[in-house]
């Protein structure tokens, strides 16, 4: 652990907006204000994920009376993943806070977390106390979800958010050091390891309209956190296999004294359960397969991971190759 003696260490804010512009302006000088209340020197980075309201017209009239706070409009929606690693890359500070948009990651924690990285924390988690806001049934998913990518892939993320501090070191490393296009943010922080903390919070209401995730987006987040993090999926095709063989070699051996019993027509019934197993084994192993090769493909296509269309106060990258002054 390195205690972080420096004088007045520049901290980042990066939020991942997407059609945020009902509630954005306050949220955001709720946060600026916390952070002013911190640190002299702060900036606030506002990714527009491909917003069609006018969260990056609102992002540039607040940028306008406070240059602190600054802009980047991606060219669509490329999903909150792709939106954090934007700001990832453009933030400047000693340490990046992340949070949504929404208020939902109360700020006022924000001094908490910063002592926690004073005192010599690379990474420092926001673990969700409880999730009044949502309904039985996403409670009930984000259970199953982060318990089975906990269970599967190694990874502790049970109740984790997306709500955290990192240390520029951390940063460097995901921005830099982790090329995989398909990614999970909770997932990757815990696999780094280093130091990390955690403080504990109660999901505060929605600020604005409701929650920005489709149930097809959800799905789609909690395959790419299964497959990025775990194998055991295809393994599970394997013993599929071995269980229908032995299964097999029983109802083989059935079949055989029913045709010495000259009763070989009544194992018509279990042939065609057999077949409908068997066929519904395969399926299912060619889709868990077919997942796999998808994010293969995904990865071999290097393709960028968003795009910019605007900005607005950012200069260029950050980074070891050359971090903006602030
Ligand atoms: N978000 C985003 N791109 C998307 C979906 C969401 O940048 O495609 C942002 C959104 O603006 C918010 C954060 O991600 O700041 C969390 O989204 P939301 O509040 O809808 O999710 P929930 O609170 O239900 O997890
Ligand atoms: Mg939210």
């Amino acid at each position: 652990m390195h205690l972080k003696t420096r004088e007045n260490p520049v901290i980042s804010a990066v939020i991942p907006a997407y059609n945020e512009s009902q509630g954005l302006k306050e949220a955001i000088t709720q946060i600026a204000g916390i952070l002013s209340a911190c640190e002299s020197s702060w900036e606030i980075i506002i990714v527009d994920d491909g917003s069609r309201d006018q969260t990056y017209q609102h992002i540039c009239q607040l940028s306008e009376t406070e240059p602190r706070i600054k802009g980047i409009s991606l060219s669509r929606n490329f999903g909150k993943e792709a939106a954090m690693l934007a700001g990832l890359e453009y933030a400047a500070g000693e340490a990046v806070f992340i949070l949504d948009a929404d208020l939902q990651h109360p700020p006022g924690f924000i001094p908490e977390m910063i002592e926690k990285w004073r005192a010599g924390a690379q990474i420092v988690h926001a673990v969700k106390r409880s999730r009044k806001e949502d309904s039985a049934g996403k409670k009930a998913a984000a259970y199953c979800i982060n318990h089975l990518i906990s269970s599967l892939g190694g990874i502790n993320i049970k109740n984790s958010s997306d709500f955290k501090l990192l240390d520029r070191e951390i940063v460097d490393i995901i921005v830099y050091k982790l090329p995989e296009r398909e990614r999970f943010f909770r997932g990757l922080t815990s696999w780094l390891g280093f130091s990390e903390e955690y403080i504990y919070f109660d999901v505060a209401s929605r600020q604005g309209d409701e929650s920005k995730w489709s149930f097809w987006s959800l799905l789609e987040l909690s395959i790419t956190a299964l497959t990025s993090f775990t194998s055991l999926p295809l393994r599970i095709v394997t013993f599929l296999g071995f269980a229908t063989l032995i299964l097999g070699f029983f109802i083989a051996g059935d079949t055989i004294i029913s045709l010495i019993n000259g009763q070989a027509v009544s194992g018509f019934a279990t042939i065609i359960i057999t077949l409908l197993l068997i066929g519904s084994f395969i399926m299912i192993s060619l889709g868990i397969i077919g997942e796999y090769i998808a994010k293969i493909y995904e990865e071999v296509k290097e393709r960028p991971h968003y795009l910019v269309k605007a900005s607005v106060g950012v200069s260029k990258k950050s980074g070891i190759t050359g971090r903006p002054a602030v």
